[in-house]
């Protein structure tokens, strides 16, 4: 398993590694791939060549204080990582087993238990993984935690409604009514998520519906009435919420420098938000957003 592991003021955070979509505006494109990847800060090279002599690939070249590194060539020995007195090479992701990770989620519970008692496993996708995620939300069922699982919803639906079992609140995120356009956003279709979220709502699981507002992609009224008319049929309980990158950005721990310029123009403004919860409401739906 690769995972990543953050310790926050509302509880821990495990990053699973591999996702089924890839949105061009992932908050964290590092997670995209399952495996274990290498990222270079290169702002920190020294120019001192440790990592050019050091590397058995011979996949990394400094030219004229130009740094590459061949991914191709690259088998992840990780000795760049180690040598780098500038520690320029960092890895995203780790392998551990459920023993391990349960050890950490363990550490927090005094915490936890001031606090709120949360663990959220995120990605990615988690349920991408699911006996390691099943096994994990058993495991801290035995604590007093409130047990969270994001997800877009494109998984198989025999794992979501496994996983449902043990789980105490989902966050869901849908993106797009027409599956034409879901796939040109994400590189899947949206039936399977869309199917998911009415068979997880049938079962009566907790679910914060999420609509990650995307300008000019998903905020066209035809798609929103559409996205009310779908939500309406579900009947689900709770606030839908209405979210934009820069609120994600905020909430999410791993924020990075320069991510807020690569973002800023998909960032819908307040006036479009504010019509988006009034063409929702109309629907009799309950909205939740930061813009009032
Ligand atoms: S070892 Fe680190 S500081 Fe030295 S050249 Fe390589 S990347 Fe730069
Ligand atoms: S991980 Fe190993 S093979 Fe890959 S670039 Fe670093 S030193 Fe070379």
């Amino acid at each position: 398993m690769l995972v990543s592991i953050n310790h926050g003021e509302t509880g821990t955070v495990i990053y699973f590694k591999g996702c089924s979509l890839q949105c061009p505006w992932c908050l964290h494109p590092e997670f995209i791939s399952p495996d274990l990847e290498i990222v270079c800060n290169r702002e920190n090279c020294i120019a001192c060549r440790e990592c050019v002599y050091g590397c058995p690939q011979e996949a990394i070249s400094l030219n004229e204080n130009s740094l590459y590194r061949k991914t191709n060539s690259c088998n992840l020995c990780l000795n760049c990582v180690e040598i780098c007195p500038s520690l320029v090479f960092s890895t995203v992701g780790e392998r551990q087993s459920c023993k391990q990770v349960m050890e950490q989620i363990e550490t927090q519970l005094p915490l936890h238990s001031q606090t709120a008692s949360q663990v959220l496993f995120t990605g990615g996708e988690p349920l991408l993984q699911p006996d390691t995620l099943i096994h994990l939300l058993d495991e801290c069922g035995k604590f007093p935690l409130h047990r969270v699982v994001s997800t877009s919803g494109s998984v198989p639906t025999s794992v979501l409604l496994q996983v449902a079992k043990r789980t105490d609140m989902f966050l869901y995120t849908i993106r797009h009514m027409d599956s034409d356009v879901h796939q040109q956003m994400t590189g899947q279709p949206n039936e399977l998520p869309l199917h998911n979220l009415r068979e997880l709502s049938a079962t009566g699981a907790g679910v914060q519906i999420r609509l990650l507002l995307i300008k000019n992609v998903n905020d066209s009224e035809e798609n929103i009435k559409a996205t009310g008319a779908f939500l309406t049929e579900l009947g689900n309980r709770n606030a839908i919420q209405l979210l934009s990158l820069d609120d994600i950005q905020h909430q999410t721990v791993r924020h990075k420098t320069g991510l807020s310029l690569r973002i800023q123009h998909l960032i819908p403004d307040e006036k479009s938000i504010l019509e988006v919860k009034s063409i929702l409401e109309a629907y009799g739906l309950q909205i939740t957003s930061k813009v009032k």
